[in-house]
């Protein structure tokens, strides 16, 4: 059979402690599936004459059994997230209902939903575009407010439209070189080089923002990996309390306490960081410290794979080499360094100065006073872009739209290349042609099946 013409239930709450759960249930048979397992509790309504819309209170039974009392919600094709029949089953939460629920439906009939197959199925009836229904797994994922917004705008179709429109101007373009390759007695007007040129570059800037913002919005959606740096006893530990707004490392004025890596999320502002607090980072004779070693070692690594690193220096001393050479390890990272006891020593002009070349941004603070707590917030939005972000507008939301994005930037690229270098007309039209392919992929028109599957794969079941 068809995967279509089966009618597929799933949990659609988180699993686990809540108020209520809910089962969705999507398909041609809902309606005779629900009718076998929900009873409603007034008496002449039933399940086959629910119009769209409404909701009807009754139980659910299984095996014979009178089960919870359960709130059906009921959505009629087309009218409903999936285009198909849809009924939604609200139940007591925790597992038990929920579980008891579902096997109700799949003795009735159902089949398990496999994941994102609501979504899928929304997107195989027009219901939702390729890029929308990869913003409701992102919407589903984001764990800040302005990373919500932003998948939220790319399910509104924010981007489609965004894309849409770079897309118009390139066909436009296109189709203007076509006509006067192929048809030169048609009397097309040529373009000159310079207005193709512009019409090429205007295209481009347009998908380098967009290719600009995704980093920023994947941050704001994901969080960021943070490493903290630093010698002992610079301060790493008690900025590391500040952040999480308890004692969650212990802070000794013993050089070295902290040996292992903490790993910790906190919230930075609209930003998560998933913190790594490493060993104090020191250089180790041979006599050294070997589990202290062992951290170093791993706080280097992790150090490559930073998408932020907070290197924290000792304002009331001088930097000597071992800050030095983190410093340099610094360069070229998405770094930023904190100057720290700004409270102990006058000045930190001079130390701001000479960090200034290996870092992107330099701060003074204080680490054991909250008020530290808004600089370092700015100073970190505005490294990482997402204060230059403006949450609303539609931007980038999957690495398979960021892939192909890039791929139609570089065919801009190219092809502005070939008007440069005075290259036929057809050289340009062939990039450009390119180029509306890879605009063609991000937003789903003719996506082959394995573009779908590797959509859905991220997905989870009853999404
Ligand atoms: P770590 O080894 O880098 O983790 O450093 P700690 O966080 O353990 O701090 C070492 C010492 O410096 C502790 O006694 C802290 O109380 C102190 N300390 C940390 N930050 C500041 C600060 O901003 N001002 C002052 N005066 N002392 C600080």
């Amino acid at each position: 059979m068809d995967r279509f013409e089966q009618t597929i239930c799933a949990l659609a709450t988180p699993p686990g402690e809540g108020g209520i759960a809910v089962v969705r249930v999507s398909g041609p048979d809902a309606y005779p599936i629900v009718e076998k397992v929900f009873a409603p509790l007034r008496a002449g309504r039933t399940v086959a004459a629910a119009r769209g819309y409404t909701a009807l209170l009754g139980h659910y039974t299984l095996r014979g059994e009178e089960m919870d009392e359960t709130i059906a919600l009921f959505f009629r094709a087309p009218h409903s997230y999936t285009g198909e029949d849809v009924i939604e089953l609200s139940v007591h939460g925790g597992a038990a209902m929920a579980d008891g629920l579902l096997e109700a439906l799949l003795l009735a009939g159902a089949v398990p939903a496999a994941p994102g197959e609501f979504t899928r199925r929304a997107l195989e009836h027009g219901r939702l575009s390729l890029t929308q229904a990869e913003a409701v797994m992102e919407v589903i994922a984001a764990n800040g407010r302005q990373g919500a917004a932003l998948a939220k705008s790319a399910l509104d179709g924010r981007l489609a439209k965004r894309i849409g429109r770079i897309q118009a101007a390139l066909q436009s373009l296109n189709a203007h070189l076509t006509a006067w390759v192929d048809y030169p007695e048609e009397d097309v007007p040529e373009l000159s080089g310079a207005a193709l040129g512009a019409a090429l570059s205007a295209q481009q800037a347009e998908l380098d923002a967009l290719i600009a913002g995704y980093g920023a919005g994947a941050v704001l959606r994901h969080g960021v990996d943070c490493v903290l740096l630093g010698r002992p006893n610079v301060g790493k530990s008690t900025l590391l309390n500040l952040l999480a707004g308890f004692d969650r490392a212990i802070v000794t004025p013993v050089a070295g306490t902290t040996r292992d890596i903490v790993e910790q999320a906190v919230q930075l502002g609209e930003i998560r960081l998933n913190l790594f607090d490493t060993a104090g980072v020191r250089n180790v004779g041979e006599g050294g410290d070997a589990i202290e070693a062992e951290g170093i070692r791993r706080s280097w690594k992790k150090l490559d794979e930073a998408g932020l690193v907070l290197a924290v220096f000792d304002a009331a001393q001088p930097l000597d080499e071992a800050d030095f050479a983190i410093a340099r390890r610094c360069r070229g990272r998405p770094a930023l360094a904190i100057l720290n006891k700004q409270d102990l020593t006058g000045s930190t002009a001079a130390a701001q100065a000479a960090l200034q070349p290996y870092f992107k941004q330099v701060i003074s603070i204080c680490a054991k006073e909250e008020a530290a707590l808004a600089p370092l917030t700015a100073a970190v939005a505005e490294l990482l872009g997402t204060a230059q972000l403006d949450p609303h507008a539609a931007q980038l939301c999957s690495a398979r739209q960021l892939a192909a994005a890039t791929r139609a930037r570089d065919a801009l690229a190219q092809a502005q290349e070939a008007v440069a270098a005075g290259l036929g007309l057809d050289a340009v039209a062939v990039c450009l042609t390119d180029a509306l392919q890879a605009l063609c992929d991000l937003t789903g028109e003719d996506a082959a099946e394995a573009t779908i599957d590797e959509v859905f794969a991220t997905f989870c079941v009853g999404k």
